[in-house]
């Protein structure tokens, strides 16, 4: 190869830039492998050896720190670039089959160079992959770079693995643990951080919720120690508040348990290049070997919460995310956007009158911080204002509106087709001149006779091509709705409606129904709940809907009847209440029939003045202070008051009265004979004496 090293660079590489690709596959090699990098510049003065001027030699070093096997390398992009557009004459590499990230890259590489007659040059020689031996060659070092990488990745992982086996593997420990002078972890010294995590444990015990957890943190201002994960502080230990993941990750950490575990999760890579971590299930663990070390918690309880928030995660329900439609009635899961901090919302249930009923809360952000809910808005309203609101449109009538706008621009595609017609009529008319022309030229002067018929057959050439044209357009405007396919369409909308209502219609199906309508629905919640829908295709519309009312409100008493009920306690006892609003046919707030002890109750809610206080207010007397008037017994004055001798007013239903104190309110026998003080207690005593004997 090096002996017709110079026959391969021709003038027509030279002509064209050398590029010099230079990559280091982590900063640290950057640092610290600084011979290769100084190798690979020197490559640089074989290229001017082989005849590039230097200006003409362009460095490729932004892929420097980034490895291989990482997906957006943008240095090599641009050298793949510029060597297809043939600006390359030749591709310098120090190990040039390391250059592409896999061996496709690689392949995919030497064919562009062939293509584009380029050459590549390694500290080895110079290649023309055009040549069939050259580029055996250089596909076989390609080949042999990857088995390397293979090679290598194999033993380190096998080092690894063997390591973990036996426990012995030092993984970086997770907060609340330390490796001490021997290499053995232990729990961290220090006091606060272990009083920290066992606070934390015994709080998820005491309450069973990762949220309950963080709460008592923040209420008593406590904070959690955690470890920097990158930059220049990395692997110090700082304290901060404590959030929703930190304590999820903890928990799910088996290692708290003291026991060593290897391969908990899988790296994945997908399609695009990128890198997934995917959690493996417990029992595909590739290593779990229990009471390793000293921990926090047991086996058992560790267990115990992995059941627990197992449970918490269904409560909660993972309707959450754009994720596809769920079975629950929700129609917008997924699809609502918080209008005051522009979070997805997620769904909650709660059941009403034995039947699932969905709220729209903006939570992410308070479980995460613990922190008071965004926004929470019942759904109920606003899935059955979204069905009308698809139901409209996808209405007979919308439709065919839509129809009709089509027909319109179909009519007017017709105008367009006669204005082409002409255009083909003129071209026509244009040739016959010309063809005129020609017949009348005297075939004897030749080269007027020429150029007319050139004319001629220019403009029969134009006729065709008019006519082509008109043709052409006339076909592509020919896409009209048969009257089929309309009835075909509008048949469709007045069957959307009956499917939508149709009990047997899955949730699920209604779901997706509406996402195939709707982009999104932004509700914000003020006096008024507002959704703003946009629709597929950009269309948006405003919606205002009143809050329901919540379950305590739907049940209070109409302020009507109290009202009523105040009226009515001048005259009447809470039974004689209650019997009157039944009569007149009035449900209380639960929808039942009035009772002495609702129509209590309600009093007594609304601090409605009871009727004792207002009798009371108006003067009566009680019968301890009647029977002192009267100078009798209080049992006389009841005596005398059921006899209808005196005129008592009930304040309740057991018929206790008060007395006014008046004229009116005395004896007759009192009032008509003017009896001494002595005769009147006389009188008294024996109508008492009578009505006790009667009693008797
Ligand atoms: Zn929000």
């Amino acid at each position: 190869m090096t002996q017709d090293t110079h026959q391969k660079v021709t003038s027509l590489h030279l002509r064209r830039n050398a590029y010099l690709y230079i990559r280091q596959s982590t900063l640290r090699q950057v640092f610290e492998n600084t011979e290769s990098t100084k190798r690979q510049y020197g490559l640089r003065q074989r290229a001017m050896a082989l005849g590039w001027p230097e200006e003409r030699i362009i460095v490729i070093d932004k892929d420097l720190g980034q490895s291989g096997a990482s997906a957006d390398r943008e240095g090599f992009q641009r050298l793949v670039t510029e060597v297809s557009l043939g600006r390359a004459g030749i591709v310098l590499g120090l190990e040039v089959s390391r250059l592409a990230r896999n061996n496709t890259d690689w392949h995919r590489l030497l064919e562009i160079c062939a293509l584009t007659d380029t050459l590549i040059l390694d500290e080895d020689g110079i290649y023309d992959p055009a040549h069939f031996n050259d580029r055996l060659l250089l596909g076989l070092k390609g080949t042999m770079s990857e088995a390397e990488l293979h090679v290598l990745r194999a033993r380190l992982q096998g080092g690894i693995r063997n390591k973990a086996r036996r426990g012995e593997l030092v993984i970086k420990p997770p907060i609340g643990f330390v490796y001490n002078s021997e290499g053995v972890l232990v729990l961290d010294p220090d006091k606060q951080v272990q009083q920290a995590l066992r606070l934390l444990f015994d709080t998820f015990r005491r309450t069973g919720s990762a949220s309950a957890t963080v709460k008592l943190f923040r209420q008593q201002g406590l904070l959690f120690p955690r470890r920097v994960a990158s930059g220049p502080q990395k692997g110090e230990r700082v304290w901060g508040a404590l959030g929703h993941c930190q304590v999820l990750r903890i928990l799910h950490n088996p290692r708290y348990t003291g026991a060593f575990v290897f391969g908990r999760h899988h790296i994945r890579r997908t399609v695009d290049g990128h890198c997934r971590v995917v959690a493996v299930p417990q029992q595909q663990w590739q290593m779990l070997i229990p009471a390793a070390h000293s921990g926090y918690l047991s086996w058992e309880d560790y267990q115990q919460n992995q059941q627990r928030l197992r449970e918490n995660a269904q409560a909660i329900g993972s309707d959450r995310r754009r994720s596809p439609a769920r079975e629950g009635p929700a129609l917008l899961q997924g699809l609502i956007l918080c209008g005051r901090c522009g979070q997805r919302m997620t769904v909650r249930y709660h059941v009403r009158q034995a039947r699932l009923c969905p709220d729209y809360v903006c939570q992410r952000e308070g479980i995460e911080h613990a922190q008071p809910v965004c926004q929470h808005v019942p759904g109920s309203g606003i899935d059955e204002a979204i069905g009308a609101l698809l139901i409209d449109a996808v209405s007979p009538v919308a439709l065919e509106v839509a129809l009709n706008v089509q027909q319109e621009l179909q009519s007017r595609l017709e105008e367009a087709d006669r204005l082409r017609l002409r255009q083909v009529e003129r071209a026509q008319y244009e040739a016959d001149l010309a063809r005129r022309r020609y017949m009348h030229v005297d075939p004897g002067n030749r080269l007027v006779a020429e150029s007319l018929e050139a004319e001629w057959n220019s403009k029969l050439r134009a006729v065709a091509e008019a006519q082509q044209e008109h043709k052409r357009q006339r076909q592509q405007d020919r896409q009209a709705l048969s009257d089929e396919q309309r009835a075909a369409i509008l048949a469709l909308a007045a069957d959307f409606p009956r499917l939508w209502r149709d009990p047997n219609t899955l949730d699920r199906e209604r779901k997706r129904m509406t996402r195939l309508l709707l982009e999104d629905v932004t509700v914000f919640r003020a006096d008024m709940i507002v959704l703003q829908i946009r629709f597929k295709g950009g269309a948006a519309r405003t919606l205002s809907l009143p809050i329901p009312p919540n379950a305590w409100q739907q049940r209070v008493t109409n302020p009507e009847v109290v009202r009523d009920i105040d009226r009515l306690l001048a005259d009447h006892t809470d039974g004689q209440i209650a019997a009157v609003l039944n009569e007149r046919g009035i449900r209380s707030g639960e929808g039942k029939r009035f009772s002495r002890t609702i129509v209590a109750r309600i009093r007594r809610d609304y601090r409605l003045t009871p009727r004792y206080d207002r009798l009371r207010a108006a003067g009566m007397l009680t019968v301890q202070e009647m029977a002192t008037a009267l100078r009798v017994t209080p049992d006389c004055v009841k005596i005398w008051n059921r006899h209808g001798l005196l005129h008592g007013h009930p304040y309740n239903d057991k018929n206790e009265c008060l007395y006014q104190a008046s004229a009116d309110n005395l004896p007759q026998k009192v009032q008509g004979h003017k009896l001494s003080e002595r005769g009147l207690a006389k009188e008294i005593t024996s109508v008492s004496a009578k009505e006790v004997q009667c009693e008797a």
